[in-house]
């Protein structure tokens, strides 16, 4: 602990579940640390000979992490990418320039070389240049660590460590932690958790340390500056709170809370064989979101009933071409081989808004969210989207394949994935490749359109699934990342839940199963609101499972008929939330806190 600063306590989101202590390790930052030194000219030729071996180990270190990911096909393509700009000539002939002519040590070479073409492309109109602005300064992090001769480049410190960083780069990410997120890579490494300043609930630092089951702390304002390394810190990736430098009752109570939290998780994990069936008898279905296909395993493992929703986008994002339809097919087998006979739901890619993929060569948009996104990009690229249907038609001959058109706001849009579903399966028909008798098409409903479209969307779909992470977003105007907004975007809120009972109720008319797969069916709250206004399918992360399956355990079907009822009539979010936790907090506070 370094003894003369205070305790502080840091609010964020929460990333990942559970509770760990240790020794914070502050990542990055080299870029402004390195020494800056001027040489005289005798001593040229010796720095650019430093400089050389410096690429040559960040180079090396880069490529022994590309076998080590063999498996993790997105943070694979990302560390090829890095270690091909170590070694860009263009980067190099700029260093070696600025010890020639400027006669600049080594690094302050490196430093000032790296700026210039972060600033260039950080100013360049095309979104996809910019984004290789931030590529570039991590590879410049590397090549700094590189410098460093004493054969370790990545000094981690002994025992229990916490990964601190601006951002975590999918090269920091396998290098520190991740291998090929097998529980064995886990065992021998140290680190325990992480904690970051940019990041929500599904970015890539959240997405790692939930398939690791790593607390994680995200979007944490001045982490960097407010711990140093060698800090003690507390991550409580239940609350989204970081602890630096905690007192004695701070660490006392976060063992007690993170040991009450592996006692309830484990009391949970005993009962995942059980049915989530309410105390009247009603078993619902409690599926998985999963971002990428390690995770389905994780899903069977606790339980799921299958996928409600694969997002399939993160096979784009984080590389520099798309996937193959044969790697995507690949993708998408390990997930159906991971739950075989269950549904799988495959959403086709929602790139556009804030999820960004290099992959896209996107225009400069004032307002992303409202612009080419998800079924958008898709009508606009279509040889793209066609070659992603058919790796989803293609992966149908090996199990429950369902497709899922995300933003649809209207029933024209569903028309066009309709033919373009069809002309895919007749492609792939025509190789002679197996294809599954029925391939089912759905919706999300996450635009309002389609909410108050529902009954024609019902008519029209063979499946709907309520996005409520965006149908909050756009039905009161609360752009999803705002942490400053988020006391608007609540589930409870009575246009949502009057939108949801609109898609139910459209649904049970025409035979159209309705599921509900935003944040909302992972709150045990909430989702016994979406309970009693007759959800009866619900799809949330992985970690969300077994307390969503206790919760419908703990209640009867009738009472939460009863509070939907009431609630309807309420004119707030806080009236309804007070209303439904009034009915059931007390019997769900072990769930509720994560502790019992
Ligand atoms: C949603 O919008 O609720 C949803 C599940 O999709 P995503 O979070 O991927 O936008
Ligand atoms: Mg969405």
């Amino acid at each position: 602990m370094s003894g003369d600063r205070d305790v502080e306590v840091l609010h964020g989101i929460s990333g990942s579940p559970g509770i760990a202590i240790g020794t914070a390790f502050v990542l990055g930052g080299q870029l402004t640390r390195v020494p800056r030194r001027t040489v005289r000219e005798h001593e040229h030729e010796a720095e650019i000979e430093r400089f050389r071996h410096a690429t040559l180990r960040a180079k090396e270190e880069l490529r022994r992490l590309v076998a080590t990911t063999r498996e993790r096909s997105t943070a694979n393509a990302v560390l090829e990418a890095y270690a091909m700009m170590a070694e860009d000539p263009m980067l190099g002939d700029g260093v070696i320039e600025r010890i020639r002519v400027e006669s600049r040590c080594a690094e302050w070479a490196v430093v000032l070389t790296v700026q210039q073409f972060a600033q260039q492309l950080g100013e360049a109109d095309d979104p996809y240049l910019r984004e290789r602005s931030r590529d570039i300064e991590f590879v410049g992090e590397h090549l700094l660590r590189a410098f460093n001769e004493t054969g370790e480049m990545r000094q981690i410190p002994a025992g229990q460590v916490v990964l601190v960083a601006q951002d975590l780069s999918p090269a920091d990410a396998a290098g520190f932690v991740f291998v090929s997120g097998s529980p064995e890579a886990r065992a021998t490494s140290n680190v325990v958790a992480f904690v970051t300043e940019v990041g929500t609930r599904t970015s890539h630092t959240s997405i790692t340390a939930r398939a690791l089951k790593l607390p994680a702390v995200v979007g944490v304002n001045d982490v960097c500056e407010s711990i140093t390394t060698g800090d003690l810190v507390i991550v409580d990736g239940l609350r989204g709170v970081v602890i630096a430098r905690p007192t004695d009752e701070d660490l006392e109570e976060a063992r007690d809370r993170a040991s009450r939290h592996r006692a309830l998780a484990d009391e949970l994990h005993q009962s995942r064989s059980l049915a989530a069936t309410t105390q009247d008898g009603l078993t619902l279905a409690v599926r998985a979101n999963v971002e990428i296909p390690e995770e389905a395993r994780e899903a069977r493992e606790e339980g799921a009933e299958g996928i409600g929703l694969y997002r399939t986008e993160y096979l784009y994002i984080d590389r520099v071409h798309p996937p193959t339809e044969d790697e995507q097919l690949s993708a998408f087998r390990q997930v159906l081989e991971a739950m075989p006979d269950r549904p799988i739901v495959l959403r086709t890619f929602d790139i556009g808004g804030d999820k960004f993929a290099s992959t896209f060569k996107m225009p400069v948009e004032l307002n992303p969210m409202l612009g080419l996104r998800a079924v958008r990009l898709a009508l606009s690229r279509p040889e793209v989207f066609l070659e992603h249907l058919r790796a989803m038609v293609r992966a149908s001959a090996y199990g429950d394949v369902r497709i899922m058109i995300p933003m649809v706001s209207s029933v024209a849009e569903l028309r066009w994935a309709r033919e373009m579903l069809d002309k895919a399966i007749e492609q792939v028909k025509a190789t002679g490749a197996p294809v599954a008798d029925h391939i089912p098409l759905g919706v999300m409903v996450e635009v309002p359109s389609a909410a108050v479209l529902a009954d024609h969307f019902a008519r029209s779909a063979e499946f709907m699934s309520i996005g409520t992470n965006d149908l909050i977003q756009y039905t009161l105007a609360v752009d999803r990342s705002s942490r400053r907004l988020a006391y608007l975007a609540s589930p409870f809120d009575p246009a949502i839940v009057r939108l949801v009972e609109r898609v139910v109720v459209a649904g049970a008319r025409y035979d159209c199963p309705v599921s509900v797969c935003g944040a909302m069916a992972g709150d045990p709250l909430a989702a016994l609101l979406l309970l009693g206004l007759g959800v009866r399918e619900f799809s949330m992360e992985v970690s969300a499972i077994p307390e969503i399956r206790e919760t419908f355990r703990r209640v009867t079907l009738e009472e939460t008929q009863r509070v939907a009822e009431r609630v309807l009539e309420l004119d707030t979010a806080a009236e309804i939330e007070r209303v439904v936790a009034e009915a059931f907090a007390m019997r769900l506070h072990d769930l509720i806190s994560g502790a019992p």
